[in-house]
């Protein structure tokens, strides 16, 4: 039995509260809490849960986490926010004894810029005060981690190129509208990309290099090279990797929207002088382009997320494995109220502090979601609503010249 606090009320927050809610045996009490307090009570009410309550937080602000803390006394805290806010959360957690869990790495709000150095610095700290930090637990990253891990796990000896391919087929019937957080977003897939190969890093344009990937119950969506967070950890953890790259679909009317904006300044994130008034303009693109939250009600279609493996197997055979998810819009909305981008964020979010909850992840110090037993996630992840497939030895259509 223990207590949790989730921090961001925002789409994914919405899913991982739902979801721990319908674990009682695991999360005994759970307390959300983000800048806006109304945005807690609206998901509060939805679950109407007793064991669910409310609470305001300036998480940018270590004394106010501190105070936080210290007014409920959790074991865990499942920090939904924005990236921004990884560091001070962090530095909260050490002051008070709490675990730690997030979706996405820190990123400085002046530079969009994201690599796990600054979260790896805390190692000791972590270690020392026996808490443990799990870091990048949604989907990708987070559940791309623990399928890596499965595979390494039962399938392979070695790995020598991993594929993530991470497709949304769904349709919302807006003309541009982001899956999640606005501004996250769009920072993310306007920088330069990169994939490793043969132990160095290669830089691309942004979007330069495409294909067309055949997704399971969906079909061919064209796909683009991005730069992904997990592929750092992951090819530290598992060396044998010699080529990991990360993919991700997108339709001709979003670039075209993307183009725009970038083209007429609206992605950028200095600020510019407006009537007297310093704003940011990415910042004020979120205002104006549609909430994600209010996305789910007439989403139709799926997400399918997963990795395309080979290597040797374990006897030393060269072996292909492709392991993946497919969940749908409705589906997730019907259950939380929230689109499958956010589900599919949530729901491990939930997984991977039930592992720590329940003694499966405890381990003091930071660390990326490969480096836990993938086992008991996998099993749960099957369970909770993300149920998971496998395809041995086929094509995994991805290109081997790059
Ligand atoms: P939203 O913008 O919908 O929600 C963010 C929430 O954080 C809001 O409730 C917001 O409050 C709150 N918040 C922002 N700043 C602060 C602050 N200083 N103090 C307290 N609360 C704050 O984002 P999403 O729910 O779409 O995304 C949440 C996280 O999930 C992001 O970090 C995103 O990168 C990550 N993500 C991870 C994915 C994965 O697969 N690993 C995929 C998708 C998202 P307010 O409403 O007042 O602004």
């Amino acid at each position: 039995m223990s207590k949790v606090i989730i921090i961001g009320a925002g789409g994914v927050g919405t899913v991982v509260a739902h979801k721990c809610a319908q674990h009682h045996d695991v999360f005994s009490e759970i307390v959300i809490a983000s800048r806006t307090q109304s945005k807690c009570d609206a998901v509060a009410r939805a679950i109407n849960k007793p064991w669910v309550s409310t609470d305001r937080v300036d998480a940018d602000n270590v004394d106010d986490l501190v105070a936080l803390f210290n007014r409920h006394n959790p074991k865990m805290v499942i920090n939904v926010a924005l990236p921004y806010q990884d560091l001070t959360i962090m530095e909260a957690c050490l002051k008070c004894g709490v675990n730690y869990l997030d979706t996405a790495n820190y990123e400085p709000k002046d530079v969009a810029h994201f690599e796990y150095s600054w979260q790896w610095a805390y190692r000791e700290r972590f270690e020392k005060a026996g808490l443990t930090a799990i870091l990048g637990c949604g989907f990708d990253p987070g559940v791309s981690g623990v399928f890596t891990a499965y595979a390494a796990k039962h399938y392979f000896s070695a790995m020598e190129t991993l594929d993530i391919v991470d497709c949304n087929a769904g349709n919302h019937g807006k003309a541009f509208a982001t899956n999640f957080n606005p501004e996250i977003n769009i920072r993310e897939i306007t920088q330069n990309g990169r994939y490793y190969l043969d132990k160095q890093w290669v830089t691309t344009e942004p979007l330069q290099y495409h294909c067309s990937l055949n997704y399971p119950n969906i079909g061919p969506r064209e796909s683009y090279l991005l730069y992904h967070e997990e592929l750092e950890s992951l090819v530290q953890n598992f060396p044998t990797i010699r080529r990991a790259r990360f993919w991700m679909t997108f339709g001709q009317e979003y670039l075209t929207h993307l183009r725009v904006i970038q083209n007429i300044g609206m992605a950028r994130i200095d600020e510019v002088e407006y009537n007297g008034q310093k704003i940011v303009p990415l910042q004020f693109l979120k205002a104006v382009l549609p909430n994600p939250q209010d996305l789910g009600k007439n989403y139709t279609g799926e997400t399918s997320i997963g990795c395309r493996i080979s290597g040797l197997d374990k006897d030393g055979k060269p072996m292909t494995y492709y392991i993946y998810n497919n969940c749908s819009h409705h589906d997730a909305f019907t259950e939380t109220g929230m689109q499958a981008v956010s589900y599919t964020t949530g729901v491990p979010a939930m997984i991977g502090a039930m592992m720590f909850l329940t003694g499966k992840w405890n381990m003091p110090g930071v660390h990326n979601v490969e480096e836990f037993d993938p086992d008991p996630f996998m099993e749960q992840l099957a369970v909770c609503g993300l149920p998971w497939h496998e395809i041995l030895n086929g094509d995994l259509e991805v290109p081997n010249t790059l």
